[in-house]
């Protein structure tokens, strides 16, 4: 699978986005699109509704926000295999680090696309502010309750925006607590955690470039899509290639045979690579 993310990077131009876009499609990758919001520029909407029409639902989701939620991006996400949207806590309540109004717009959007049909997750990133059991019990309530169908949690990491934030990550055991807690909650919902949690609980290995890999807005491939520094550019060791110039099977088979991945480990390597240059 592959990640189409965002960066402070100079976007390619539209003629070049689907020259990639042709690439992936005829190596049968699934796709995730991500942000940012991915339905923002008009050429997102191209992009996109390439991609639906050449692959299956199911090889495509969606990770967007609920700002300027419509109707044209309603019936985008009606042929996707998933969207997603952040929501770190139900509305009402101030979060520092997500701007004013941010967790109402994913709260309205979530119930649109759960009336609608459309199988969506509630993203929850795990930092002290959102690591109460009020707060998730709370939310398990509400999506509980507007029948939304996923609920994945990830961990904060210190890469991206996020780097330097050294004051949102817990300890290892903390995580663990809380994942129990979560999973206690049961009900209807489908609950995930996503691999940076799974590899502390040591019931799954990294999967950067064997399963998975990051195509950044100027083509830049890398191993995992989060391995960004503050200026979205790849963490040393994380960069493969470049898309359109490097073909996509050659960058993967490359990366592949690299001493860097020829094996899956079980530690995430964001953060190995953190631990190695003391970040
Ligand atoms: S490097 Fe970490 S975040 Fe990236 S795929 Fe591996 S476990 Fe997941």
């Amino acid at each position: 699978m592959v990640s189409l993310e965002q960066s402070v990077f100079k976007e390619l131009d539209l003629e070049t986005k689907l020259e990639i876009l042709s690439q992936l499609i005829v190596n049968g990758i699934k796709i995730d699109f991500s942000g940012g919001d991915p339905l923002y520029f008009e050429d997102d909407y191209v992009v996109i509704g390439k991609a639906i029409e050449k692959l299956p639902k199911s090889m495509v989701n969606v990770s967007t926000t609920g700002a300027s939620f419509n109707d044209r991006k309603l019936g985008i996400l009606r042929k996707v295999g998933k969207v997603e949207m952040t929501l770190d806590n139900l509305g009402g309540s101030d979060n520092p680090y997500r701007p004013k109004g941010y967790n109402e717009s994913s709260m309205q959007a979530l119930k649109k696309l759960a009336s609608a049909g459309i199988r969506c997750s509630a993203v929850t990133i795990l930092y002290p502010f959102t690591m109460t059991k009020y707060n998730l019990l709370s939310l398990h309530g509400w999506l509980c309750k507007n029948n939304i169908s996923q609920w994945d949690i990830l961990k904060f990491s210190t890469v991206g925006r996020g780097t330097g934030h050294n004051n949102l990550v817990v300890s290892n055991d903390e995580y663990l607590e809380m994942m129990q807690f979560i999973e206690s909650l049961g009900g209807p919902i489908r609950i995930a955690f996503q691999h940076s949690l799974r590899v502390l609980a040591g019931n799954y290995t990294c999967h950067a470039a064997h399963e998975s890999i990051g195509i950044l807005p100027d083509g830049t491939a890398v191993s995992c899509a989060w391995a960004l520094d503050q200026d979205g550019k790849p963490l040393d060791g994380f960069y493969l290639g470049k898309l359109p110039e490097d073909n996509l099977g050659d960058i993967l088979k490359k990366a592949l045979e690299s001493l860097a991945y020829k094996n899956r480990q079980a530690t995430c390597r964001i953060l190995d690579y953190q631990n190695r240059e003391g970040k």
